[in-house]
């Protein structure tokens, strides 16, 4: 059987490398290569800096109502392409269907939507200097990069085109080289829907290509998701041209439960923030602290669901709700964070070892894993696993577990459950991360501003707020008056 091979997507078209280097993707719930993907060599490099410079010169010429008339074609073809695209996610990542056909489309086409209404009111302002005055001009920066990981592969691909397409800027996408096809689907949606070609360009290949992105002088901003070392790396090379960078990056994020929490909700924040997408989000709230007076009671809860409400398997299955992790190397890197979690003496509630379901039996799944006797200093409650792995810690009073709470380098997301709605508040605004949820965990929708403090990024995306963060202001100072000038 041949495998079918993609190749970047260059100026509206597929564009074929010279250099004939390939890499294969793998499904990682079959263990089996799927397809192949040429990598962006020297001249497709150039050509999609060509592509991307003549894209934003026609398109930053358009006027924001003809953009956002385009980008919500592109949301209606996504949309009509659902399943199709959907499976594509699926294949690629190991997540379940009954998730990438209800979220991974949906979410990414409700990204270009907003963005695509805001397009006609980007404005300037101006002021009144008595006879002078000024205005400003919000201008967008050019050519724009993404680089994508390999979790929410289209998703992440729409929520940085949208935004940056939007304000009139074109860009080069490069996705993980594990989940390379989402968004060459959303370049062909942009030709079809009618964007001129150049806006939208993907260059496919590994940590190389998204390096050569990082320092392009010609490229004016990068927009990355990623590990935080990937992002230090990322943002040292932007430096080299001073490009603007917005970093998306990763958590180890603290859910609080306290002991008024409404305790099956809490439960059900604790499961998603741990194992929707097998654990693999960035905003996953592994480290569970819960109050001491309730702590049985929750364990108790959390177990007993686990047990009945996850089913693991082949993840195209329309039961299934827990998938396999993206790759092998990947599944050996979480199994080992478990083992040192029992070494450094957190006992394993559940989990723990890799599976193999009956209907998926080749795939790299790895049980949903709970630890409890966790302490602030182990590796497990310290370190992204990136994988479903929940750490329990108890917790007596609120500046305790606040103080705790807070105590990581990373800044990405908080939770708090409490019927208590001063407490809420006042725990919130002490904790020091971007994204937050009161008695609620892990709902992105679009008009919320996402991204981190601390380590976990700088920028944000989705929300009105992300206009600016791909958009530069012009002052322009009118005369009015003959120059007041000693010369
Ligand atoms: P990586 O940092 O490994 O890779 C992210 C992207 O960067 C990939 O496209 C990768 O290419 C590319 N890359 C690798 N090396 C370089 C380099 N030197 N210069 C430029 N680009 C490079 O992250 P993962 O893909 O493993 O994703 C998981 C991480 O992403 C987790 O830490 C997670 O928390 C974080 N994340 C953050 C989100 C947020 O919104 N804050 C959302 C989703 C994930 P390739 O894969 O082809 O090697």
């Amino acid at each position: 059987m041949t495998i079918k091979r993609y190749q970047s997507f260059i100026g509206g078209q597929y564009l074929a490398n010279q250099s004939n280097k390939y890499f294969n993707v793998v499904n990682p719930a079959t263990n089996k290569i799927i397809y192949q993907v040429e990598v962006a060599d020297t001249l497709i490099k150039q050509k999609a800096l060509e592509s991307a410079r003549s894209g934003f010169e026609q398109w930053s010429l358009m006027s924001g109502i003809e953009r956002g008339r385009l980008l919500l074609r592109a949301v209606e073809l996504l949309r009509e392409r659902n399943d199709e695209l959907a499976q594509i996610e699926v294949l690629d990542t190991g997540k379940p269907w009954s998730e990438a056909s209800v979220v991974d489309v949906a979410s990414g086409a409700d990204a270009i939507e907003f963005f695509a209404g805001i397009a006609p009111s980007i404005e300037g302002n101006q002021q009144s200097l008595g006879g002078d005055f000024y205005y400003t001009r919000r201008e967008p920066l050019g050519v724009c990069a993404g680089i994508g990981a390999w979790n929410y592969p289209l998703q992440i691909a729409c929520w940085k085109a949208g935004p940056a397409i939007a304000a009139g800027n074109s860009m080069i996408f490069k996705p993980s080289e594990e989940t390379p096809l989402g968004a060459l689907k959303l370049a062909e949606i942009f030709i079809d829907a009618g964007l001129p070609p150049g806006v939208f360009n993907v260059v496919q290949g590994d940590g190389e290509v998204g390096a050569w992105l990082s320092q392009a002088p010609e490229i004016a901003k990068v927009s990355f998701t990623g590990e935080v070392g990937t992002g230090r790396k990322v943002m040292a090379s932007a430096a080299k041209s001073l490009k603007e960078v917005t970093m998306e990056l990763g958590g180890k994020s603290p859910l609080i439960v306290f002991d008024d929490a409404d305790l099956d909700n809490a439960v059900s924040a604790a499961m998603l923030g741990n194992f929707y997408t097998q654990g693999e989000i960035c905003t996953n709230g592994t480290r569970v602290f819960v109050h001491d007076d309730i702590y049985d009671d929750f364990v108790a809860r959390l177990l007993r669901r686990i047990e009945t409400n996850i089913v693991v398997g082949d993840p195209m299955l329309p039961e299934t709700n827990f998938g396999a992790l993206i790759s092998k190397d990947h599944q050996m890197k979480v199994l080992s964070c478990i083992e040192n979690g029992v070494s450094e003496g957190a006992k394993l509630l559940c989990g723990g070892k890799a599976m193999s379901p009956r209907t998926a039996p080749d795939g790299y799944f790895v049980e949903p894993t709970v630890f409890a006797n966790c302490g602030d200093s182990m590796s497990v409650v310290r370190d992204e696993i990136f994988g479903p792995v929940m750490c329990l810690l108890k917790f007596s009073n609120e500046e305790e577990v606040v103080k705790r709470a807070n105590s990581t380098d990373y800044g990405l997301a908080a939770g708090v459950f409490t019927q208590d709605i001063t407490r809420a508040h006042r725990v919130i605004h002490q904790m020091q991360a971007g994204i937050c949820w009161i008695n609620s965990y892990g709902l992105s929708p679009v008009e919320m501003p996402v991204g981190g403090y601390k380590q976990s990024g700088l920028g944000r995306e989705n929300g009105i707020e992300t206009i600016k963060y791909y958009t530069q202001i012009k002052s322009v100072y009118v005369g009015m008056e003959p120059l007041d000038s000693p010369f």
